[in-house]
């Protein structure tokens, strides 16, 4: 830890600027904070990136979950942190307030087993997360084809990093300016490290996968500063333990069998070509949106100043959530008024809890 710290520091010493690193997935956001790292290293800039799966589900997703909620004969079932996040027609917990059935599960198999226990109710899972995720729910479609379940469905909103990372880049608009990106573990080792690729190819960043853990952040974030201070780009794995060079081949099938590329909406940030997953038309039996067919009565564009919410900005590295005019004041994790402040992975909810530590750094934008 020591040896790496004091890397850290020379590394930085020697760069004589603020270095700007984005963490793209909020459990990096927070294991940074809860390990003191940001305390350590004022001379680095940790942005958060887009990898909150609940900070990006469009409203309209959220309402038409809540549209399929209130179906008659028909459970929802989704992931705890969901219940909370607002959407143009309230939160699902406002509506199981107003009689939906709507339930929390911790895992999507959950939901394959009450539709197994219960024939004679719809099912339907709300399926939100990255890659780290999808495997799993592919996993609960194949159970409940192999049961022969009828009343098993799911809503997918599932997202993909890559073409996030891809379009933060590429924004002709707002385009965030890195030095360098923490790539996640946990989705890496689904995917492995080749779908980065283009990170250092195209847009000659340096980026790095690595663990949760203290000694990982730092190895990653000293490899990343080993690159800068040569001026080179790569793609490097520092959680060489977990992450293997073609990902997960068995997730990976999995994923395939049951799923297809689609451009989906990310909230605060847009639409994003292929970025989304939707099931494959030969499953269009389990898919609710096909079956249920919500439409939201409202109009849904995406604003990045919904409400004075900045969290489209906050998602792409352009702010940081102290520079919300909203943070801490009218919006606060018992009061959220953007996704940012739901979820305990949201940046916002890890800057507000872990508040001593933000006034060392800026968004440097
Ligand atoms: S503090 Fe609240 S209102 Fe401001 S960006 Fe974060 S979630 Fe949005």
């Amino acid at each position: 830890m020591e040896r790496r710290a004091n890397g850290i520091n020379r590394l930085l010493k020697k760069a004589g600027r603020p270095v700007k690193l984005m963490e793209v997935c909020g459990t990096h956001t927070v294991a940074i904070f809860r390990h003191g790292i940001r305390g350590l290293f004022p001379g680095i800039s940790f942005l958060s990136g887009p990898g909150c799966p609940v900070c990006v589900t469009s409203k309209r997703d959220i309402d038409c979950s809540i549209l399929i909620a209130r179906e008659p004969g028909v459970t929802l079932l989704t992931f705890g942190d969901m219940m909370r996040v607002p959407g143009a027609l309230g939160s699902l917990n406002r509506a199981r307030a107003d009689g939906a059935d709507v339930k929390v599960v911790y895992s999507p198999l959950d939901a394959v087993a009450a539709a197994e226990k219960q024939p004679d109710r719809k099912f339907v899972f709300f399926a939100t997360g990255f890659e780290t995720t999808i495997p799993l729910v592919a996993a609960a479609l194949d159970m409940a084809h192999s049961l022969g379940l009828d009343n098993f469905f799911v809503y997918s909103v599932h997202k993909l990093v890559p073409p996030a990372l891809r379009a933060l880049l590429s924004a002709p608009d707002a385009r965030v300016s890195l030095d360098g990106f923490i790539l996640p573990g946990h989705v890496s080792a689904i995917i492995g490290p080749r779908p980065y690729g283009f990170l250092a190819e195209e847009f000659h960043i340096p980026a790095v996968v690595t663990g949760f853990e203290a000694d990982e952040i730092m190895e990653g974030t000293l490899m990343l500063l080993e690159q800068i201070e040569s001026g080179s780009a790569r793609v490097e794995v520092a959680y060489k333990k977990v992450v293997r060079d073609a990902g997960n081949q068995t997730a990976l099938s999995l994923m395939d069998r049951y799923f297809r590329p689609f451009d989906a909406e990310w909230r605060g940030i847009g639409m994003i070509p292929a970025s989304g997953l939707r099931l494959k038309e030969q499953w269009a039996a389990m898919d609710a949106e096909r079956v249920f067919k919500p439409h939201p009565p409202v109009s849904h564009e995406v604003s990045p100043g919904d409400g004075g919410c900045s969290c489209g900005d906050v998602l792409r590295g352009l702010k940081l959530p102290v520079d919300c005019r909203l943070f801490g004041s009218g919006c606060t994790p018992d009061h959220p008024v953007g996704a940012c402040m739901v979820s305990t992975e949201g940046s916002c909810a890890a800057y507000f809890k872990y508040g001593p530590f933000i006034k060392r750094q800026t968004s440097g934008q």
